[in-house]
């Protein structure tokens, strides 16, 4: 059995060192949507590249041309859009709907050859040399570094740099892996592991907020319905003048609606992974969002766009952090209450963003009594499943579901990489 573990750290990196970090995670996308374009095929999955062998063949060399990163950045690259691929051509053979991973997040894979740890500090590879960056550590120990990083049980897998624009801030998300095949029973930290035993988050999509964990986490998206609005209004503006100059402004607006709307999207994506990760979730589940319209009236398109992209994101982000992403039938989820010594479901139960449980008089944010249901719907398949197959080994774990003791923390977007 192997465990896993993602600390969290953040960077103090010197002033003048910023712009090689910036411009090392531009050459790094460049290279991963190269890899993406080669490894994909519209026709058919069966055409699509999945052997990382095949495609750093392929462009390798071209690659080290093109940019100034350091072999082992530039495989990461490759490594990680043909992760995604392979994640795409399985939801194909699924009959899902798939297009060709894009890599548009701040986001950077090192291995332990592009990256050397010292006790306080990492050493990392960009497009102009290494640059040394201190840790950032929390006081309260031991931190999440010292346990797991530190510790000679643990090994150093590969670890993300990500960039936080709205704080202007570098984080460093470290993985680790502990093989456990010996059986010692040690103390994991969270006492599941050894078992096999699965958390998930479980994640409700909606009107009121964009996105809410069972955790109690919420994503407003309150700037995104007012930016959607603004896009909105202007491009009414734009179309009513009907002058050539207008028209092309509409063209210029709606690239940069576009791409506004998916770096929002990305940063959404990341912090969701980043909460699963941080509260040691093996998975993160979300409602099948096939009939979403028909259930979310009120969801104008743009809502809809940003479920679906949501998901999307999350779906290849995830894998690559560890944390898998399955769907569940959302059926009644917005009626159950989540109570977990109730589970009545009446469809008198919620008003709007009130639920309030007929039976046991429960009183919870909606959104939050849905997040709730919907990892609790996910470990109930999985429970059937393993009762139906009791030989089906290790891979039906009983799974649990991360909440947050029935509390409700109203706080929308805390930092990505928390406290
Ligand atoms: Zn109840």
């Amino acid at each position: 059995m192997e465990v896993r573990r993602t600390a969290p750290v953040k960077l103090v990196v010197p002033d003048e060192r910023r712009d090689d970090l910036h411009e090392s995670a531009q050459q790094f996308l460049h290279c991963a949507n190269r890899a993406a374009e080669f490894c994909w095929s519209d026709d058919s999955y069966t055409e699509c590249v999945t052997s990382n062998t095949t495609a750093r063949d392929a462009l390798y060399d071209d690659l080290r041309e093109e940019t100034n990163l350091t072999a082992n950045l530039v495989q990461e690259a490759i490594r990680r859009a043909v992760h995604a691929t392979k994640g795409c051509v399985e939801r194909w053979k699924n009959g899902k709907r798939v297009s060709q991973p894009e890599f548009t997040s701040w986001s950077m894979l090192y291995d332990k050859r592009s990256a050397t740890f010292y006790r306080n500090e990492v050493s990392l590879s960009t497009v102009n040399g290494r640059v040394e960056c201190d840790f950032e550590l929390p006081s309260d120990s031991p931190t999440p570094y010292e346990r797991y990083v530190l510790s000679e049980e643990f090994e150093f897998r590969a670890s993300t740099l990500q960039y936080d624009a709205v704080d202007d801030e570098f984080y460093f998300h470290i993985t680790t892996r502990k093989d456990d095949s010996e059986g010692d029973g040690g103390d994991h930290p969270e006492g599941s592991a050894d078992t096999g035993h699965q958390t998930v988050l479980g994640i409700d999509l909606g009107v009121n907020s964009l996105a809410v964990s069972s955790t109690g986490r919420f994503w407003q998206g309150d700037d995104y319905d007012h930016w959607c609005r603004e896009f909105e209004k202007r491009r009414g503006e734009m179309q009513q003048r009907g002058t050539q100059a207008a028209h092309n402004a509409l063209l210029r607006l709606g690239k940069r609606e576009d791409a506004w709307r998916k770096q929002y999207i990305h940063t959404v994506a990341n912090e969701l992974v980043s909460e699963a990760v941080e509260h040691d979730c093996d998975g993160i589940v979300f409602e099948d969002l096939t009939d979403i319209r028909e259930r979310l009236p009120n969801a104008t398109w743009h809502h809809v766009w940003a479920f679906r992209r949501l998901y999307e994101y999350v779906s290849y982000k995830g894998p690559e952090r560890g944390v898998s992403v399955e769907q569940v039938e959302p059926n009644y989820t917005s009626q159950r209450c989540s109570r977990t010594d109730c589970g009545s479901t009446h469809e008198d139960n919620r008003h709007g963003e009130h639920f309030e449980c007929q039976k046991c008089g429960y009183e919870v944010n909606a959104d939050y009594n849905g997040a709730k249901n919907i990892g609790l719907r996910y470990a109930q398949k999985r429970r059937h499943r393993l009762r139906s197959s009791p030989k089906s080994g290790g891979g039906d774990a009983p799974v649990d579901v991360r909440m947050n003791g029935g509390t409700v923390n109203g706080e929308s977007h805390r930092p990505i990489a928390g406290d």
